[in-house]
């Protein structure tokens, strides 16, 4: 049976579950969205086949759990709709959910080797006394609880818990889209050049996110990145941006090094170094060619457990840059800890340094640190020659801004390296 018509049949089956209401039940019915949380880099990390056991291991535990309890049914690969019957109150399905929760994050042991999986579950209540439950209000009830799941530390969720309902509505359409925006092919990657001020060379170049959806054009980082970084999208789309900048970039050896914007958030997690040390595995990229670039103020507002993160990167031969610098208010003290290669002045200095002088000093001033780090120094947000003079006499090393170029898809790129060749 094709996988559509096994789950129409599978949500039927679920469907009949919550309208048919049985006389002799008693309690009201907890229906449940159980979702394995970033599929694809367990793919990636363990392979096809081991992820299949794993996932006819989870089968097992919840079909288990289930068992003389209510039904459980697979509608989609690693996605699970279960409905619990006799719930006798919203602190038993708590606790029902919790102890799902536990029993399929519990170790797995497949061919002698151990494996978690990370799991997040979203639920509904219904009471079969009232009118009953259409299925689709029903699923988007659950979509909803079980992205909330994915935000809290206990990895599920009630429809209708301490979220932010209207945050959640406003943000739900985009944040649905985006989940599919890479399937789509909607995203792609941008690349902005880097300049060095010593030979106007080419250092490099930065890779930027860009999303064309279809109905609303062209949405801008800063909306959907922060949102993303609110569930574990941000973890997919980071996976995908690895390697589509490595695929793009890994014969392109003349453009020498290649900067790649990294979430925060992920340096809590010690995966993001499984995840580049794969995407520099599969493309053959040359690790000392790559720099991940991490904002100042979220380094600094998590360094013990970034600064851990940050040195396992360092171990694969990368360099790491700090973003948006002289943003976070941080000193040297805190800076020497963190084992970055480069500093990147944010642009909100660089745009009125030639107009107001205080800025030129912070910029003097942010650029004689780094020195003193030992930290090659990038200016970005370079928008006229002016500036870039100025840079220069400052002993700045590189730059990026309009004045180059903006940022531009790869076949565009293509473009400009030539002229840009033909240019020197
Ligand atoms: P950012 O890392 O500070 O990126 C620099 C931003 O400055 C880019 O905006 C770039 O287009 C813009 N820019 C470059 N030169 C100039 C200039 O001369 N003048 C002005 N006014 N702006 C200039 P963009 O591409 O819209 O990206 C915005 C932010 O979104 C980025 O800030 C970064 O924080 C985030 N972002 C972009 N791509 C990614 C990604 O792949 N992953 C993650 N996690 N974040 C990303
Ligand atoms: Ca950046
Ligand atoms: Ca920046």
């Amino acid at each position: 049976m094709s996988l559509d018509r096994c789950r129409s049949a599978a949500l039927q089956r679920i469907e009949a579950q919550l309208t048919e209401a049985s006389w002799e039940e008693e309690g009201i019915r907890a229906v449940l969205l159980v979702g394995v949380n970033r599929l694809r880099q367990l793919n990636l990390s363990h392979g096809y086949r081991r992820v299949d056991r794993l996932l006819e291991a989870l089968a097992q535990r919840v079909e288990g759990f289930v068992s003389g309890k209510g039904i459980a049914e697979r509608i989609g690969n690693a996605d699970y709709l279960i409905v619990l019957q006799g719930i006798r109150n919203p602190g038993h399905a708590r606790l029902a959910l919790a102890r799902l929760h536990a029993l399929l994050s519990a170790v797995y042991a497949i061919d002698g080797e151990t494996h978690h999986l990370s799991l997040a579950i979203g639920a509904a209540l219904f009471d079969p006394a009232q009118a009953p439950a259409d299925l689709e209000s029903c699923l988007r009830r659950l979509e909803r609880a079980l992205l909330n799941a994915r935000q809290t530390p206990e990895g599920y969720a009630f429809d209708g818990d301490r979220q932010t309902v209207e945050e959640g509505i406003i943000d739900w359409d985009l944040e649905h889209d985006l989940r599919q925006a890479a399937d789509r092919g909607q995203l792609a990657m941008y690349y902005q050049p880097q300049q060095r001020l010593d030979d106007g060379r080419l250092h490099g170049v930065e890779a930027l996110i860009r999303w064309r959806n279809g109905a609303q054009g062209f949405v801008r980082p800063d909306l959907f990145i922060p949102i993303a970084e609110r569930s574990t999208l941000i973890e997919e789309i980071t996976t995908w941006t690895l390697n589509a900048v490595m695929r793009e970039m890994a014969s392109r050896n003349g453009i020498g090094h290649v900067s790649i914007n990294l979430s925060a958030q992920l340096l809590q997690r010690q995966d993001i170094v499984d995840d580049v040390r794969a995407a520099l595995a599969i493309w053959g990229f040359d690790p000392a060619r790559l720099v991940l670039e991490v904002t100042e103020s979220a380094v600094i507002s998590r360094l013990d457990q970034a600064v851990d993160t940050l040195q396992a990167l360092r171990e694969l031969g990368i360099g790491l840059s700090i973003d948006d610098f002289g943003t976070g208010y941080s000193t040297m003290t805190y800076l020497r800890r963190i084992p970055a290669c480069e500093l990147k002045i944010d642009r909100s200095f660089i745009a009125n340094m030639t107009g107001q002088t205080m800025d030129a000093h912070i910029v003097k001033s942010l650029i004689l640190m780094a020195r003193g780090l030992q930290m090659r120094v990038v200016a970005e947000g370079v928008e006229d020659e002016e500036t870039r003079a100025l840079l220069r006499d400052m002993g700045c090393e590189l730059i990026q801004g309009y004045l180059l170029a903006r940022p531009m898809p790869l076949a565009e790129l293509d473009g400009w390296l030539e002229d840009a060749s033909g240019r020197q």
